[in-house]
């Protein structure tokens, strides 16, 4: 039985203050031991004070981005690195989201990089990968999530993938209120469940955590949560709102 795992990706969204409110709120909100792994991935700006406010709490803290150079520092302007990623507490890494690779131009060998970084620093990579709509009206879901796995994961030994959290996607239900059908989403998970079998071995397809992203809410997170290879959500805007977050996380 693979852990539930339900992780909330803020975005440009709130400043230190109201991560901090919303991380205090959280922490009483939920009773330890938790039934799932919760992981919060507040901006840059408040990671250091969100994950002061977690601490000693079973709540992890993910960035949502790094930069790709494995020495892990350099002259790039603007960029924060894995090191600093740790240093601040956090233990994830949101790594390819449909938002970097469209609107930052993110290709498979930066992300590829960034995972291989990642893991280095002994941070955890959540690798999104996921079709278009175009891609799925075509017909080609399965091609293009197989693409999406080749590249990012198939050069990785298993003891690298043990530390790898793989996001389903669907580009068109991000943030557009329409999500895949539990259906839909749960043969995609198959697939990459197979597809993973294949590259990496059954031992680790089996244990591997592979959660759904895409306009989830607490409406649809126990439908989306029933299919077998289903193991948990990455949520968007439904992670904002404490209470809204509260109920996804306790889904059962
Ligand atoms: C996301 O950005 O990863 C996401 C799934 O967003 P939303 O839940 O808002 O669709």
């Amino acid at each position: 039985m693979i852990r539930p795992f339900i992780a909330g990706n803020w975005k440009m969204h709130k400043t230190i203050g109201e991560a901090v409110d919303f991380a205090s709120r959280l922490r009483k909100a939920l009773a330890e031991p938790l039934e799932a792994d919760v992981v919060i991935a507040p901006p840059f700006t408040a990671l250091y004070a969100v994950a002061e406010a977690l601490r000693g709490s079973e709540i992890h803290i993910c960035a949502q981005n790094l930069h790709e150079d494995v020495s892990g520092r350099g002259a790039y302007t603007g960029e924060v690195s894995a090191p600093m990623l740790a240093d601040v507490g956090c233990e994830y890494v949101i790594i390819g989201h449909s938002e970097r690779r469209t609107l930052f131009g993110e290709k498979n060998g930066v992300i590829v990089k960034k995972i291989r970084t990642a893991l280095k620093f002994g941070l955890k990579a959540i690798l999104c990968i996921g079709e278009t709509l175009n891609e799925r009206d075509q017909g080609k879901t399965f091609t293009v999530v197989e693409r999406q796995i080749k590249n990012g994961l198939s050069n990785f030994i298993v003891d690298d993938i043990k530390n790898v959290v793989i996001a389903y996607e669907p580009v068109w239900a991000i943030g557009t209120g329409k999500t895949a059908t539990p259906e839909q989403a749960g043969e995609v998970h198959a697939f990459i469940r197979h597809t993973m079998e294949k590259y990496s071995g059954k031992d680790i397809s089996r244990c591997l955590a592979i959660i759904y992203g895409g306009s989830v809410s607490p409406d649809n997170i126990r439908d989306l949560m029933a299919q077998r290879d289903i193991n948990g959500a990455l949520v968007g805007g439904a992670s904002l709102e404490i209470e809204s977050f509260i109920r996804i996380v306790k889904f059962t």
